[in-house]
């Protein structure tokens, strides 16, 4: 990639902050690409054509599934109503117990951990890479005691984690590896679909990621004692393949409606062309930023297909005569639309976590000495650093090359300004 976008920028030129011309002006904004088409429409009346809409033999729902499995090959597919359902559900069927621990990334969607604290199970956060914000297998193994079950590894922004050295470890203590793919739609690990590298892979529909229903996941495996288990797991305990209803163990209802999966249906016929974009636009900015003095680019592997839910830049605040925030206000002002960081603070940071506010102010799994957790105590500094030092800059299928060009300008021109 060559580095054009730095032509006719220099550190001379008035930043828009300061009422200069802004790099990116009303007309360039992205396109603005309808979500949903023809195909939704058509699927969503197909639907309502049939006399029931329940999930279990609808036609829609066989729909889904088999266009997932197109996608991601796996034998046990259980539809669901959230990314969140699919990681409880994941968790029931792997047999999660109280005080059994999990551990996972601390920079990621609250919903990654809702069915560990559901389920009594313990999140253990442990901390991550500097640049691809994945987590480290290091401080995966450094955190493993008598008492951790499994390790739920969390693709952020679609860019995959380290599945061999996540897998090597899950298999020497004898752990289930879950894969968190909610943000990974299209992403491949070496050229194998993220999803079937662990034990359980979970995704979700929810209206932000690439594809959607409004509301919606999916949860599948091809472990068979794991896989069976899934669609009890979420739907009341009952077995509708067998159609025993004498409920065994206690499990949500979290399914999917055949309205909702008719969308996801058609929604997954896109998977493939919404990643393409996203990966090459956001290699794009990759490349254009390693170029940038100060700033430190997405790290994504050679091997690997990130399919960007959205993309992170690192600064060095060493290089810089002002704040991360200050950056970011002065490449608003540019016309990029970016922010600081991505959640505030790590998940052990949320009060719910410092105060072990789980259950209406109290954590019965603790008060019980099945735990001793303390998130007060939990320090993840790599992740901490990350939130406090990222910018945020979105990618998506409504963007182009043009667009990234102008971005990486905007970059350029706030860099150079503040530059030490
Ligand atoms: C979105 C998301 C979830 C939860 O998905 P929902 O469908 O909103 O419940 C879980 N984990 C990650 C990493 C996510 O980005």
């Amino acid at each position: 990639m060559n580095v054009t976008h730095t032509a006719g920028v220099n550190r001379n030129d008035l930043l828009a902050i300061h009422g200069g011309k802004s790099i990116i002006g009303e007309k360039d904004t992205a396109n603005t690409s309808l979500r949903w088409g023809q195909p939704e429409v058509t699927a969503v009346t197909n639907a309502l054509r049939e006399d029931s809409l329940f999930y279990w033999k609808h036609k829609s729902v066989k729909l889904l599934t088999a266009r997932f499995q197109r996608h991601c090959p796996l034998e046990y597919v259980t539809p669901c109503s959230s990314g969140t359902a699919a990681l409880h559900i994941a968790l029931i069927a792997a047999g999660i117990a109280p005080g059994d621990e999990i551990i996972t990334s601390p920079i990621t969607d609250m919903g990654t951990v809702i069915g560990m604290l559901y389920q009594q199970g313990v999140p253990v956060f442990a901390d991550l890479e500097p640049y691809s914000y994945n987590l480290d297998p290091a401080a995966v193994e450094a955190a493993i005691t008598p008492r951790t079950r499994a390790i739920m590894a969390v693709h952020l922004c679609g860019n995959p984690c380290d599945m061999q050295a996540l897998r090597a470890i899950a298999d020497r203590h004898e752990l289930v590896l879950i894969e968190d793919a909610a943000q990974a739609w299209g992403a491949e690990y070496r050229g194998r679909p993220v999803g079937t590298l662990g034990d359980i892979a979970c995704f979700s529909f929810n209206d932000f990621k690439h594809v959607s229903c409004g509301d919606g996941g999916i949860v599948a495996s091809s472990n068979e004692a794991y896989g069976r288990r899934l669609q009890k797991a979420a739907d009341k305990g009952y077995d509708r393949v067998s159609g025993n209803r004498m409920v065994e163990e206690l499990a949500p209802c979290y399914r999917m409606s055949a309205l909702q999966a008719s969308v996801a249906a058609a929604q997954m016929e896109r998977v493939r062309e919404i990643a393409g974009i996203r990966n090459r636009l956001g290699t794009q900015l990759r490349e254009g930023v390693a170029s940038i003095p100060g700033l430190r680019p997405h790290a994504v592997r050679d091997d690997d297909y990130c399919s960007f839910w959205f993309s992170m830049t690192r600064i060095d605040p060493d290089a810089f005569s002002c704040s991360r925030d200050t950056l970011v206000k002065a490449l608003q002002a540019e016309g990029l639309p970016c922010s600081g960081g991505y959640i505030a603070v790590p998940l052990y940071r949320y009060p719910a976590f410092q105060n072990g506010n789980f259950f209406s102010g109290r954590w019965p799994l603790r008060e019980a000495g099945l735990t001793d957790m303390d998130y007060k105590k939990v320090d993840c500094p790599e992740a901490e650093a990350i939130l406090e030092t990222a910018i945020n800059i979105p990618v998506n299928e409504s963007m182009d090359e043009a667009w990234i060009r102008l971005v990486l300008e905007a970059l350029h021109k706030v860099a150079s300004h503040f530059q030490v």
